[in-house]
């Protein structure tokens, strides 16, 4: 096992800019998972530990190795693609077997460390089947094992579910997060847009936009302390509120006013002046009937998903989504509502980054 260590790494293709000066420590048998919408350089991040691009500027430490000028073959990291990319013509047995004839393994060793990791992975009734007669799942599962088989002490996985449906999805979110972190204690670097994904699996997540790292921490920093306005949105479902207004202070009390409507914030609440307030939808109090300092809605639309519903009330061009409890009665489209004061947030209009 090693740590991987990114210090100030850049990558240009032509005139975009991939990857913008990026630091990243991922520890001893840490599973990092990189987060961020299409195009945001998570895949190039990944290619350039895998050896697969070259850096622009900047430095790849791989254990104690600076590994900038090392062959891709000789980083000892292995990687698994989203297509998979299995040898269509070689059995299951083949296809594992593969990197360990490459890298001369004898013959009867090779057999021994095939047959052992296919019977952890669950797939060792499968050997001599082809892939095309193998479900996504299963395919999964011989990608993991023929990646797995050389003990690699670096994992990078790009997208490995996106192509099972939900339901196997879940279940091999589970089964490979326990593989890697529980049973061989692998590091690991994850790439996805699945905030589920990064929520339920990573030990730390980085999140990235525009080449650029974000913030990064564990689920619960990135859930309940989100350093600018990026992360708050990019991660939460529905998406956190973001309503621009100025606060203001009269007799004592602290006022935040959008132009649509104001709202009561703590007394003791120390910022003026131009703000963003962000909460999200389910931090929020809602009545059926007018009471102090909640806010009167009017409702464009309600959304039921199962066991939750969301209600949409609207003021001029500034739309809010609040979860609503089932048993709240709705008369004449009219809501009833003020976000949870202890759960809000304030960011800069200017740049962004959380204030408060
Ligand atoms: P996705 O989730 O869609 O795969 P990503 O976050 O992994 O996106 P990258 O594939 O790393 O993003 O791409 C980052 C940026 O670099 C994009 O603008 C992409 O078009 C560009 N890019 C990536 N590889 C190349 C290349 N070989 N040549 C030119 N531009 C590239």
């Amino acid at each position: 096992m090693a740590r991987v260590l990114l210090k100030n790494v850049t990558k240009v293709f032509g005139d975009v800019v991939a990857v913008n000066k990026l630091n990243l420590e991922v520890k001893d048998g840490e599973f990092m998972v990189l987060l961020g919408p299409s195009g945001c350089g998570k895949s190039t991040t990944l290619r350039l530990i895998a050896g697969l691009e070259t850096p622009t500027e900047g430095e790849i430490w791989i254990g104690d190795k600076l590994v900038n000028d090392i062959d891709p073959t000789k980083r000892n990291v292995a990687m698994v693609f989203q297509n998979y990319a299995l040898y269509p013509h070689m059995t299951v047995f083949g296809n594992i077997e593969f990197p360990l004839k490459m890298a001369g393994v004898p013959k009867s060793e090779r057999i021994k460390k095939v047959k052992e990791i296919a019977d952890f992975l669950g797939i060792g009734d499968l050997l001599n089947r082809k892939p095309s007669e193998l479900s996504g799942g299963q395919q999964q599962r011989v990608a993991l094992a023929r990646a797995l088989v050389r003990e690699p002490e670096v994992f990078l996985l790009d997208e490995p579910l996106s192509n099972l449906d939900a339901k196997i999805r879940t279940q091999m979110r589970f089964e490979l997060k326990k593989l890697l972190s529980y049973d061989l204690k692998i590091t690991t670097i994850y790439v996805t847009h699945d905030q589920v994904e990064a929520m339920t699996m990573a030990d730390r997540i980085a999140v990235m936009n525009k080449g650029v790292i974000q913030q990064v921490g564990t689920p619960d920093e990135i859930f309940y302390k989100p350093k600018n306005t990026f992360v708050a949105t990019f991660v939460g479902s529905p998406q956190m509120n973001l309503i621009e207004g100025e606060i203001i202070k009269k007799d004592g009390k602290v006022i935040f006013d959008c132009g649509e409507f104001s709202l009561r914030l703590p007394e003791d609440l120390n910022i003026e002046g131009r703000v963003i307030l962000g909460f999200r939808p389910q931090h929020v109090e809602v009545s059926e009937m007018p009471r102090e300092d909640f806010i009167e809605g009017k409702l464009i639309g309600i959304e039921k998903l199962g066991v939750e519903s969301y209600a949409h009330p609207a003021y001029g061009d500034v739309e809010i989504i609040i979860r609503v409890p089932e048993e709240l009665k709705i008369k004449e489209r009219k809501i009833y509502w003020r976000p949870s004061l202890t759960r809000i947030y304030l960011f800069d209009p200017r740049t962004g980054e959380l204030i408060y």
